[in-house]
């Protein structure tokens, strides 16, 4: 008996890859074997769905139409709200970072909001700023 992924019904957890651009939706079958299947328009095996077997990923078929479009769909949804906040994430780590000039402790703030005293000088924290404008 073989067991068909279906990654409409199965639950999918999605990864990905920064440094080729690819997801990988991984699924598992009830008895515990696992699928995935790679997505990136641009990579050579795009819609490509794997088979795990003894430690190695196996191509196992194409997925069909309707299967890319729902991970089309599931993508998407991960991009708008995993790797939104990953970057936001990004920003606060940033702005940790950012010291401010005069005592020398983070500002709290990312580039994008950096404050400056009147002749250009910073980043300033906004305490700092504050008792610039006094
Ligand atoms: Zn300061």
């Amino acid at each position: 008996m073989s067991y068909d992924p279906q990654i409409m019904r199965d639950p999918v957890t999605i990864e990905y890859t920064a440094w080729d651009n690819t997801f990988s939706l991984l699924m598992e079958s009830p008895s515990g074997k696992k699928y995935a299947l790679l997505y990136n328009p641009e990579h050579k095996q795009h819609g490509h769905i794997l088979h795990h077997v003894r430690g190695r990923w196996i191509t196992f078929r194409w997925a069909f139409k309707n299967e890319m479009a729902y991970a089309k769909k599931l993508i998407d949804q991960y991009r708008e709200t995993t790797m939104v906040r990953t970057q936001a994430e990004h920003n606060v780590i940033n702005a940790r970072r950012q010291l401010c000039t005069t005592c020398k402790r983070p500002t709290g703030r990312c580039e994008d909001d950096t404050l400056y005293d009147a002749h250009g000088n910073g980043p300033l924290c906004p305490e700092c700023h504050e008792c610039y404008d006094d």
